[in-house]
């Protein structure tokens, strides 16, 4: 981050402890998505040199850290974590800065991150084994876990800080050493977040960070044949594409992508709550959470009533910077993105859905140079339409209505995706029936859809996700290999 306002700062990949250039120079730049025609930094355009550089380093370092007492570990993870407390306002501006989203939205990004880092630093101080009695007398039965050496870390730009810290916290706890790769429409975030360890001290090439194209430096990094796992959180597209190349020498790969998530709101629901977390999870942070609510299913006889609640919450909305305070919606990240939602609500408009508020790029003072979308809502979807299949992945809501509760049930699981769901109402037996039936990963009753707590795992079925999921008692068990050991001490 520039500290001098109108100067453009020039940044560096970190490679074996030390801060350096693309080998051949080369820069990418970043500009600010509330203000196109400002360029925030300049960042390495890492070249397949800088990719072998970073594994190398990785390579080296991984036997001392392997050796190292998990508690060792720790004792640097945790002096990162103290770090990321003190840097709390530093890093959500830079988070906002490179991805659009409010300073109180960012603030909150790092707080999860923080509950979530602790959560894993804890989880890789319990034994991680267990002792099976044998059948055999005088034997000495059991398994534990083990790391795997170099990992690969390719993280998205909408959580640019809390997935590399759901990622690399149990991937180093369990004594692996990493290769981060921050998205390229978020790369100070990435560098933010490895500087925490390096001023806590992780010994080098514990940790690098290189920034760079997905399909230049991303896919560089996960053809390296030293790369024993990959933690990719991003597109579904990009997902196969990943675990096809993985699946050629075995690589296990932990792949958590796109949504398309489903709120069902029953005719028995609080309206007004309901409404509330429908407008929440549908326009927070853009759009563009993963786990963002893109349709809602509505039972026919509430449905005008509760349309209008949501309607009423989207006009209340402020566009604007992230960077100020009185904004409630801030841009979209990034021109492509913007053009691609805009894409998308083009061909909703095509394709017959009712446009009911929104619909078009935000002008106005201060925004015409952002990548503003006005918060949009589509009634009238049917379920074959392009705008309820495809994840558009910004400010864009699709009401659908249901005369039940198992025609919402079977419009809620049309689609390939399976990340997040979500139901509004009061029956509990209703309740029970659509967490089992709905097809998700998470699914919340009578709350917001983003909603997760450390100790659980985080992750999505069908086409949202493949491999063992993030978080919880998951986290550290994709970084790790079993080993089974018989010990016969006595003859
Ligand atoms: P993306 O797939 O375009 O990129 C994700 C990352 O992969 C980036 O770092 C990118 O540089 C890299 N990449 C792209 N092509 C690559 C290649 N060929 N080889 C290696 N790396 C490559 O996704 P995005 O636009 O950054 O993120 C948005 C997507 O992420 C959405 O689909 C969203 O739903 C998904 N997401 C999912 C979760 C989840 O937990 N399921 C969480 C956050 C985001």
């Amino acid at each position: 981050m520039s500290t001098n306002p109108g100067t453009v700062e020039t940044h560096q990949n970190y490679i074996a402890g030390k801060w350096q250039a693309a080998s051949d120079g080369s820069l990418d730049e970043h500009h600010d998505p509330a203000r196109l025609s400002e360029v925030t930094g300049r960042y390495p355009r890492s070249t397949n040199e800088d990719v072998r550089a970073a594994v190398d380093a990785a390579e080296a370092a991984y036997p001392a850290w392997r050796d190292l007492t998990a508690h060792a570990r720790g004792e640097y993870l945790k002096r990162a974590l103290a770090l990321m407390s003190e840097r709390t306002e530093r890093i959500a501006r830079v988070i906002t800065i490179e991805n659009g989203k409010t300073l109180a939205e960012s603030r909150g990004e790092i707080v999860s991150a923080i509950k979530e880092m602790e959560y894993q630093i804890h989880q890789g101080l319990r034994a991680l084994g267990e002792i099976a009695p044998s059948a055999l007398p005088g034997v000495l039965a059991y398994q534990y876990r083990r790391p795997l050496g170099v990992c690969a870390v390719i993280s998205p730009w909408n959580f640019p800080f809390n997935v590399p810290g759901r990622k690399c916290t149990p991937a180093l706890i369990a004594g692996n050493t990493v290769v981060l790769k921050p998205a390229s429409l978020t790369p100070n975030v990435g560098l933010e977040f490895t500087r925490l360890f390096a001023d806590a001290g992780l010994p080098p090439g514990v940790l690098n960070c290189i920034t760079g194209s997905g399909s230049g430096a991303g896919e560089s990094l996960l053809k390296d044949p030293r790369i024993q796992a990959i933690s990719f959180t991003g597109s579904t597209s990009v997902g196969i594409h990943i675990n096809q190349l993985a699946a050629g020498r075995l690589v296990r790969t932990q792949l958590e992508l796109g949504g398309k998530n489903p709120m069902v709101v029953l005719e028995d629901a609080d309206l007004d709550e309901a409404a509330g977390a429908c407008a929440t999870a549908a326009f927070a942070c853009a759009g563009q959470w993963c786990t963002s609510t893109s349709r809602v299913i509505v039972a026919k006889k509430i449905a005008g009533e509760f349309v209008e609640a949501v309607l009423a919450r989207a006009r209340t909305l402020k566009l604007g910077s992230g960077l100020d305070p009185a904004t409630t919606l801030g841009p979209v990240c990034g021109a492509q993105q913007m053009k691609n939602i805009l894409g998308f609500i083009e061909e909703g408009r095509r394709e017959g859905a009712k446009l009911l508020t929104g619909g078009r790029r935000a002008a106005g003072e201060g925004l015409d140079d952002g990548c503003f979308i006005e918060p949009t809502v589509f009634g009238e979807v049917n379920p074959g339409m392009t705008i309820a299949q495809e994840e558009i992945f910004g400010p864009v809501l699709s009401v659908f209505t249901a005369d039940g509760f198992d025609e919402a049930v079977t419009i809620a699981n049309g689609v390939r995706f399976g990340l997040a769901s979500s139901i509004y109402t009061k029956d509990l037996e209703r309740a029970m029936r659509f967490v089992e039936k709905t097809e998700a990963g998470l699914t919340h009753v009578n709350m917001v859809s983003a909603y997760k707590e450390p100790q659980l795992s985080f992750g999505g079925i069908k086409e949202s996700g493949s491999g063992i999921p993030e978080g919880g008692r998951t986290g550290i068990e994709f970084f790790t290999e079993h080993k089974v050991a018989y010990l016969k001490y006595r003859s």
